[in-house]
C-alpha cells in the first residue's frame, strides 16, 4: 500500500491550478494549501503587488507559482491570463465582492457590480476553463460561495442573489460535466478572518457607532462557536475536494459556518 503522502504527491504530480482572488484572505489560504501538494498555482486578482507576494511566498517554500494580474469580470483579460498560464485542471472560483445596500432605493450600478463580480466572473472563467479540463478528460473546479448562496440576509440582496447563482451554476455543470471526470462544487463558508471581513466591520462602525470589537463580536456571534473562521478552514476543504478520493463528490455546496446553516 502506497503512503499517503506518495499517493498525494501522485495525484498533484502535473496538475495547475488556477486561483482567482489568491492575492490575499481565502484565496490566498487556497493558493498557500494547494502549493503545499505540489500543485503548479496561478495566482491572480487585479492587484500585481498582491499576486506576487503570494506567489514569491510559495516559491520561497519550495512550490511552483506565477503571479497573474487579471480582472475576471472582463473576458479579454480572462483570455490573456489564459494564453500566460496554459493548460488548467484545477479552477478555484475564489474572486468577489460584498456589499450592502437597503432594497428600496438600491443602486443599480451596486446591483450589477455584485452579480459582475461574484456571479459573471465565475461563468466567465468556467467557460475559458472548462475546454482544457474535457481535454484532460480530469478537472476539479470548486466556487467559493457563501452561505448566502442558502439563505437570504437583509441589506445583501444583491450579493446573496449573486451567490444563489454561483449555487445554480454549481449544480448544473456538476451534472453537465460528469462524464469527463470532472467534479464541480462550492464551498459555503460563513463570516471569515479576512480583509473582506474587515471592511464589513468597519461599515458597521460607520453606520452604527459600535467599536471595532463590538462590530466584530456581532459578526462573530453568526457562528454558534461564536467566532470568525480562519481562512486556513476553507482551504482545507478545498484540498479535500481537489484529492483523487474526493471523485465522488460533485454538485455539492458545502458549509463552513460553525453550523450556523444545516442544509
Ligand atoms: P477579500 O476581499 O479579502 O479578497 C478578495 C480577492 O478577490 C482579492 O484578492 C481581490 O483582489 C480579488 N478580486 C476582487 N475583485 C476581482 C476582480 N474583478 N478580478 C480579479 N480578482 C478580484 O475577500 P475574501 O477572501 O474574504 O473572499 C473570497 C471569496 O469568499 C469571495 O468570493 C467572497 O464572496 C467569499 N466569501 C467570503 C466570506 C467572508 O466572510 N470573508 C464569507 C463567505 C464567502 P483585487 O481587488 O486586487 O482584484
Amino acid at each position: 500500500m502506497r503512503s499517503v503522502n506518495s499517493r498525494q504527491s501522485t495525484e498533484t504530480m502535473n496538475q495547475v491550478a488556477l486561483v482567482t482572488g489568491g492575492g490575499k484572505g481565502i484565496g490566498e489560504a487556497i493558493a498557500m494549501a494547494l502549493a503545499r501538494q505540489g500543485i503548479r498555482v496561478a495566482v491572480a486578482s487585479r492587484t500585481l503587488s498582491d499576486v506576487e507576494r503570494v506567489a514569491a511566498a510559495i516559491r520561497e517554500r519550495g512550490g511552483d507559482a506565477m503571479a497573474v494580474v487579471c480582472d475576471v469580470t472582463q473576458p479579454d483579460s480572462i483570455a490573456a491570463a489564459m494564453a500566460r498560464i496554459g493548460k488548467i485542471t484545477i479552477l478555484v472560483n475564489n474572486a468577489g465582492a460584498s456589499a450592502s445596500h437597503k432594497f428600496v432605493g438600491h443602486d443599480d450600478a451596486l446591483w450589477h457590480q455584485m452579480i459582475d463580480v461574484n456571479l459573471n466572473s465565475t461563468y466567465y472563467v468556467t467557460k475559458a476553463v472548462v475546454p482544457m479540463m474535457i481535454d484532460a478528460n480530469w478537472g476539479r473546479i470548486i466556487n467559493i460561495a457563501s452561505v448566502a448562496s442558502k439563505v437570504g440576509g437583509k441589506y445583501i440582496a444583491a450579493y446573496t442573489a449573486a451567490k444563489h447563482g454561483v449555487l445554480g451554476l454549481t449544480r448544473a455543470l456538476a451534472v453537465e460535466l460528469v462524464a469527463h471526470n470532472i467534479t464541480v462544487n462550492a464551498i459555503c463558508p460563513g463570516y471569515v478572518d479576512t480583509p473582506m471581513t474587515d471592511r464589513s466591520i468597519d461599515n458597521i462602525v460607520a453606520r452604527t457607532q459600535l467599536s471595532q470589537a463590538d462590530a466584530r463580536a456581532v459578526l462573530e456571534k453568526t457562528n454558534p462557536q461564536n467566532r470568525l473562521i480562519a481562512p486556513e478552514e476553507v482551504a482545507a476543504v478545498a484540498l479535500m475536494l481537489v484529492g483523487e478520493d474526493a471523485r465522488g463528490i460533485t454538485g455539492q455546496a458545502i458549509n463552513v459556518d460553525g453550523g450556523a446553516v444545516q442544509f
